[in-house]
């Protein structure tokens, strides 16, 4: 694996980002649990996500689907027949493999075969033929265990929102054009994993179902391509790290008459971060057809009755995430300071944007056995939670907590010093450029304010 990314696995385990799911039994392969700071940081990118998208939008409602749904849906949506990734088997050491991963004889995101069609595993070239494997996890509703109650772990938080078109539509008078937005867990049963949280067998979407009058929908897909895209570099992500990719014409999925997928350059290479299709009127017509209920839209100006199409800009949570750690990861040679006596070392830094930043403030006592110091740091600190994400660290010199702060992105930093005391004001520290400046204690707060939302506008 490549040297960046074991470096971030070990500093997101470490600092309690991400873990493996169920360690202390060993871990289980391509599932994931995110730690506090995960937790905390995954919450701002939905927020993000939320507030760009839903509260900032006049026509984008929000809605949280069940994952269990009918099992006709999935008959329906095409998933039971077309939700499949050619499966090819090594003869000899029997490691499976996506076939349609194997380009030009080197499996994608697992290592390279030594020569074109060798196993990455054992190096054998047979192979048994490809056959299709349906990525649907199955389960049972009931206590029955039969195949009239078999249903399926929902694998895209789509179908709820086709599903739910009309009584959403109806019940909140949305007009043509109008998107469903939601965030939720998905889950496949992935062939081949691996690259940390980048495809695991359960993640989270972003997605928007947004129904447009058909011919509008062409336009509609070339400003959603850019919305999205404008998303990812609101949080911070570097444009040069970012691409897209046109989906060529007979590799689009079934209900697809045009894909681009936004990628990013994570350190195992360009990978998809999120897309954007045009499912046309495929999925309402479907679920029209298999449920019998009339799911066209009525136009009360026109009188017109008719299937919209639809647009649909869709983003992984988990491989956001990833993309934002990648990204913001820093290693300084020596380190930034030379009066420390953290000095010489290597510093590891997260230069995240405040946005997305697990903790946004840190604020720590100068010295720990000072009662006045401690008392006030930990009153500002209770008055600072009431707006921002804070961690109170009284540990260790002042060098080291700035730097525990750095290694986990904190944008600000506010030290309570024996001036603090006389003065009522704090020292305030700047995670990139070290700069330091008095604050008053009055101000502190709206300070921060400013400088958090300074930051995200840049
Ligand atoms: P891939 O080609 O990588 O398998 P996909 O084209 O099947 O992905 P979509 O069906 O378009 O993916 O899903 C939408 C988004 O969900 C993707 O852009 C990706 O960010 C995320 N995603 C899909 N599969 C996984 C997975 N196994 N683990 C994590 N995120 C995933």
């Amino acid at each position: 694996m490549d040297e960046k990314m074991k470096k971030i696995i070990s500093l997101a385990k470490r600092r309690g980002f991400v873990f493996q799911s169920s360690e202390i039994y060993g871990g289980v392969e391509a599932l994931w649990d995110y730690g506090p700071l995960g937790t905390a940081m995954k919450q701002n990118i939905r927020k993000a996500w939320f507030n760009m998208f839903v509260r900032q939008q006049s026509n984008i409602v929000a809605i949280e689907g069940a994952i269990l749904m009918h099992p006709k849906v999935w008959q329906a949506s095409g998933h039971i027949e077309n939700f499949t990734d050619p499966l090819i088997e090594c003869k000899s050491c029997n490691g499976r493999f996506r076939a349609d991963h194997m380009i030009d004889g080197r499996f994608v995101g697992q290592g390279e075969a030594k020569e074109p069609n060798q196993c990455p595993n054992c190096g054998d070239r047979d192979f048994t033929p490809a056959r299709n494997f349906n990525l649907m996890f199955k389960t049972f509703l009931g206590p029955i265990q039969d195949e009239a109650n078999a249903t399926y772990l929902r694998p895209e938080t789509a179908q709820s929102m086709f599903t739910n078109f009309k009584l959403v539509q109806e019940s909140q008078r949305l007009k043509v054009p109008f998107g469903i937005a939601q965030a939720g867990k998905a889950f496949r049963n992935e062939i081949t994993t691996g690259n940390f949280i980048f495809r695991s067998r359960e993640f989270e979407q972003m997605e928007i179902e947004y129904f447009v009058k058909p011919g509008e929908d062409e336009q509609s897909f070339d400003l959603w391509v850019e919305k999205w895209e404008q998303f990812f570099l609101s949080l911070g992500l570097r444009k040069e790290n970012l691409r897209r990719y046109e989906h060529p014409k007979e590799s689009l999925s079934h209900y697809s008459k045009r894909t681009v997928d936004i990628e990013y350059k994570f350190p195992f290479g360009w990978g998809e971060l999120a897309g954007i299709a045009n499912r046309t009127d495929f999925d309402l017509k479907q679920h029209a057809e298999f449920s019998g209920q009339d799911l066209r839209y009525f136009d009360e100006t026109t009188k017109e009755k008719y299937f919209p199409y639809v647009i649909e800009p869709t983003a992984g949570l988990d491989r956001l995430f990833l993309a934002l750690l990648c990204d913001a990861y820093e290693e300084v040679e020596g380190g930034r300071s030379t009066t420390t006596e953290a000095a010489k070392e290597k510093e590891t830094m997260l230069k995240f944007s405040p946005s997305v930043a697990p903790v946004q403030v840190a604020v720590f006592p100068l010295v720990k056995n000072k009662q006045e110091l401690v008392a006030e740091a930990k009153r500002i600190y209770a008055e600072l939670q009431q707006k921002f994400s804070c961690q109170y660290d009284e540990t260790g010199a002042i060098g080291r907590r700035y730097r525990r702060q750095d290694e986990i992105g904190t944008p600000f930093a506010v030290t309570v010093d024996f001036d603090t005391l006389e003065d009522d004001s704090v020292t305030l520290r700047n995670r990139d450029t070290m700069a330091q400046e008095r604050v008053s204690v009055k101000h502190l707060s709206d300070k921060i304010d400013a400088l958090l939302f300074r930051a995200t506008m840049e």
